[in-house]
């Protein structure tokens, strides 16, 4: 077995891996896809969508309440969406600094310190290669994505009291 002697082309057969997986078209994740080429999460989001629009057209007069459903499913879209670029943007480069945004995202969300790996990009850069970066930054965003999918009806009321 040579892998364990390359750590770096381990790290590109690893983020080759990761180009290679079906993925949903909406969040990235390689969970189970519906014939939507969505997965479950990002299905259910569509139909929603779908359902309230149908509701909305049959409506005579402006519903509030759908109204207001409508635009948090859109933000749930949206969200969801996001994730999926972010992924894309982590496969092709991740620099130090990306990188040390994903260590604070961590330490903010689990040990409540935003501040906890702050200024550790030089000596992140100087300890991981670039493959090494996105492999980590691979395993930071699947960590931090599972946590986003089961917060991301919250966040998308929030964003649509506050728009944006
Ligand atoms: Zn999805």
């Amino acid at each position: 077995m040579q892998k364990k002697e390359h750590p770096e082309s381990y790290a590109r057969e690893f983020t080759e891996g990761i180009r290679r997986q079906v993925r949903c078209t909406w969040c990235g994740r390689d969970a189970r896809l519906t014939r939507k080429t969505l997965c479950r999460h990002c299905n259910d989001i569509r139909k929603r969508i779908e359902r309230l629009e149908d509701k909305m057209r049959r409506m005579r007069k402006p519903n509030f309440l759908l109204e207001w459903e409508l635009k948090v499913a859109r933000e749930e879209k949206r969200d969801c969406i996001a994730w999926g670029e972010t992924l894309k943007t982590l496969l092709v480069r991740v620099d130090a600094l990306d990188l040390e945004h994903w260590l604070c995202m961590l330490a903010k969300r689990i040990a409540r310190d935003k501040r906890m790996h702050y200024n550790t990009a030089t000596m992140l850069g100087w300890t991981f290669t670039a493959e090494q970066r996105q492999v980590l930054a691979y395993l930071f965003w699947e960590t931090l994505g599972a946590d986003a999918s089961r917060n991301r009806k919250g966040r998308a009321q929030h964003r649509a009291v506050v728009g944006k």
